[in-house]
């Protein structure tokens, strides 16, 4: 799968509609500290699906939207719209929104969706919100600190054979 464009409104500090193409490649954000990358990040993370507080630096759900600041008012949603192109060539569009006091609401090419029809669209470990192709901050200096033993499960995590090791265990004690 390949994500070609993502636009966020109302999602943390991105208060009007931005859109953001993505080239095929490998893709870099830079730019000065509290400027809004790990956000994008975040957001991307988001529109698959991602509910843990944790992952999105936030202490419920409805934080991700826009909080204001001294001289803007709050928003009261946040979307994000990710455009993909499967690996069949299909198009992709996943519209994630969330409204205050009303939740999330999902639409996948402009139907109405549960949130369980968007974990399946993205359950595929390898593209979905916890894919090893998104890295976020702090992650390359975890690799750097690792253990020698940590950092060979990342990299098996990465390369999806971690789930080998549990079933050599389970072959092995049978
Ligand atoms: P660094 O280089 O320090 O990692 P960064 O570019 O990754 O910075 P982010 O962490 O993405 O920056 O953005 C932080 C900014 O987003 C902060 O200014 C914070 O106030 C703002 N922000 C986060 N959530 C919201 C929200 N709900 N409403 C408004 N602003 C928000
Ligand atoms: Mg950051």
């Amino acid at each position: 799968m390949l994500i070609k464009q993502l636009r966020l409104s109302g999602f943390k500090s991105f208060v009007e509609p931005s859109t953001l193409r993505i080239e095929p490649g490998l893709t870099g954000v830079v730019g000065p500290n509290g400027c809004g990358k790990s956000n994008l990040l975040e957001a991307i993370r988001w529109v698959m699906g991602e509910n843990s507080p944790k992952s999105m630096r936030s202490g419920g759900m409805e934080d991700v939207i826009f909080a204001g600041t001294a001289t803007r008012p709050p928003r009261d949603f946040a979307e994000v719209q990710l455009s993909a192109e499967s690996d069949d060539g299909d198009e992709l569009e996943v519209i994630r929104r969330i409204e205050r006091g009303a939740g999330s609401a999902y639409r996948v090419n402009g139907k109405d969706v549960r949130a369980k029809d968007v974990a399946l669209t993205f359950a595929d470990a390898a593209t979905g919100a916890h894919s090893p192709a998104l890295v976020s901050q702090g992650k390359i200096a975890q690799v750097i600190a690792a253990k020698p033993q940590e950092r060979r499960m990342m990299l098996e995590e990465a390369a999806g054979i971690a789930g080998l090791h549990v079933r050599r265990k389970d072959a092995e004690s049978k």
